[in-house]
């Protein structure tokens, strides 16, 4: 296959032996069925394989009955709690389609989530579910919400009183998980990415996919046992599951022999380090943002943090000065691995390697993954060449769902993905991500599309014309910033552009970068933003303050 010696490839990796993804975790939790496998951080219930195993197939018993089939989507915006792991299995049982959405949407970002992957029934939380009853009102696709918390509604059905009402008592979990499919082909999750142009869309994530993935997550993390006296390795899940890595992260624990994990929901500084030193944590994945917080706070010194042995971080950008302090706080030999993906690449694809790691480099590629830096004209670069970073192989995404002129836009006809991120590779193989080509900016590892954002501001009616960038943030990774041009003979404050988005959009796309007024947004002949041009008028602009 590889001809062209500029082409990497990662090794190669075992198919996956399984008749569906809901099979293969079926078998693992009949196997771990004994075990601890997730405890949930803040009130310290433990959860079996047992249990995981018993709720989810009531739940798929219920949707089943309720009338779920295979590739019907249900979605699910909620936080990380143990009831978003029971439905998705029980989605996966069913070979239908999970699309999780972020429980901090608010009403604009929501409806255009559901518009992409079409949701019969959703779940949702307390937290969330107000914006999702009144986003419904004007689907007409969405047949059922589901409160997961227990609730006095009429309209509304609980979890528990959906499970009860819709509950078959012949409901046979052994001849629906004998059903085959074909893994290449079948959906499991729908994500929402905007990738390197444009709006989020609907990234198919197969079960083959998600199957690869564990596999290659089971084996890098081998690495880890030898910091464990009895072989078993407990880490901490604190990434939001409605995100690739947190799902990826998630089921790789369930799947994975002698792993378990300590799940918060949200990052509190006492609660997180609380838990590492009561529960004896030996590794966590975090963005750079919770990194750069453990580069500065005194908090660390106030526990006992020495179980912890290895940070795996990835979703963003990491420093290697950053990387560098948190190391020498830690007073136990502390290892960061990067990681380097994207949702269309089901996570991460490129993996710092224990023992070979190298501060700054985002890793190695990952069995089953080629890759190729190429030039502008598309020729694949030697070590050390900066250009964009291609890849292809067994995690790449089947595409974007309904809409093959994107799809076709970012994984070209031999099938290699163009991430839109510049980087290089060394002579060792280690790859370096320095830039990214694509719009996309990355709030604290949170996708922000600039034209999602341009969209939001264009129907503001003092507003003519809107470019948005990311400007650099030492904790946040970037900032939103937008270029405004104000309707001509008309006044508009910065102010009132800012508090427009804040009660439009959802937290991570508020303009805290800023808002600058400028006659013209700079496009080329056929009305594209140029934001290269944008991103020096920002330095220019900053330059003179
Ligand atoms: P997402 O689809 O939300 O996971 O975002 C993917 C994008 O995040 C990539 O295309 C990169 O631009 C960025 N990214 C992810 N991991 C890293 C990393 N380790 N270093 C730099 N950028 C990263």
């Amino acid at each position: 296959m590889v001809s062209d010696s500029n082409i990497l490839y990662g090794g190669d990796y075992e198919e996956p032996s399984c008749i569906s993804f809901g099979e293969l975790i079926f078998r693992t939790l009949k196997r771990r069925r004994e075990e601890v496998l997730i405890i949930d951080g803040l009130t310290g219930i433990k959860f079996t394989g047992n249990q995981i195993l018993n709720s989810s197939i009531e739940i798929a018993n219920a949707l089943r009955n309720y009338g779920i089939k295979r590739n019907d989507v249900i979605g699910i915006v909620s936080e990380n709690r143990i009831e978003f792991v029971k439905i998705a299995f029980a989605t996966f049982i069913l070979n239908a389609q999970l699309s999780p959405v972020n429980y901090n949407y608010v009403k604009n970002d929501l409806s255009h989530a559901f518009n992409i992957s079409k949701p019969t029934l959703i779940f949702s939380t307390t937290s969330a579910i107000k914006n999702v009853i009144s986003t419904c009102k004007d689907l007409d696709y969405v047949k059922q919400i589901i409160s997961i918390d227990e609730i006095n509604s009429t309209e509304l059905l609980s979890l528990s009183a959906f499970i009860q009402k819709f509950s078959f008592p012949f409901f046979n979990i052994n001849s629906i998980i004998s059903t085959k499919v074909d893994l290449k082909l079948q959906t499991a999750i729908i994500f929402l990415s905007s990738g390197t142009t444009s709006v989020a869309k609907g990234c198919e994530i197969t079960q083959y996919n998600m199957a690869t993935c564990i596999t290659a997550f089971q084996k890098r993390m081998k690495f880890l046992k030898q910091f464990s006296a009895d072989g078993k390795i407990m880490t901490l899940n604190i990434t939001p599951w409605f995100h690739v890595m947190g799902m990826v992260n998630i089921f790789s624990i369930l799947m994975c022999d002698d792993i378990s994990t300590v799940s918060l929901s949200k990052f509190e500084p006492k609660v997180f380090f609380g838990c590492i030193e009561k529960y004896r944590v030996i590794s966590t994945s975090i963005p750079p943002p919770i990194v750069v917080f453990l580069s500065k706070t005194p908090l660390l010194n106030d526990y006992d943090l020495s179980s912890l042995k290895a940070i795996f971080c990835g979703a963003a950008a990491l420093k290697k000065e950053t990387e560098d302090l948190v190391k020498s706080r830690f007073k136990n030999k502390l290892t960061i691995l990067q990681g380097y993906g994207m949702t269309e690449t089901t996570a991460g694809i490129i993996y710092g390697v224990y023992g070979k790691e190298v501060p700054g480099s985002t890793g190695m590629l990952e069995e089953g993954i080629y890759a190729k830096v190429i030039d502008e004209e598309g020729k694949s670069l030697k070590p050390n060449q900066i250009g964009e970073i291609c890849v292809k192989g067994n995690r790449i995404m089947k595409g974007y769902l309904n809409d093959p002129k994107s799809t076709a836009e970012t994984i070209d006809k031999d099938g290699w993905l163009h991430t839109g991120d510049l980087g290089y590779y060394n002579e060792d193989l280690q790859f370096f991500v320095v830039d990214r080509l694509k719009e996309l900016i990355k709030y604290k590892g949170f996708q922000v599309a600039p034209a999602e954002l341009e969209g939001l501001l264009l129907s503001h009616p003092k507003i003519k014309d809107v470019g948005v960038i990311g400007i650099p943030d030492e904790t946040a990774g970037e900032l939103p910033f937008a270029f405004v041009v104000k309707q001509d003979g008309i006044e508009v404050t910065a102010k009132e552009v800012k508090e427009f988005v804040k009660k439009n959009a959802s937290n991570a796309k508020w303009l805290r970068g800023g808002v600058k007024f400028i006659p013209e947004i700079p496009k080329n002949p056929s009305g594209k933003i140029l934001r290269r041009e944008l991103k020096n008028l920002y330095k220019n602009f900053k330059a003179k303050l």
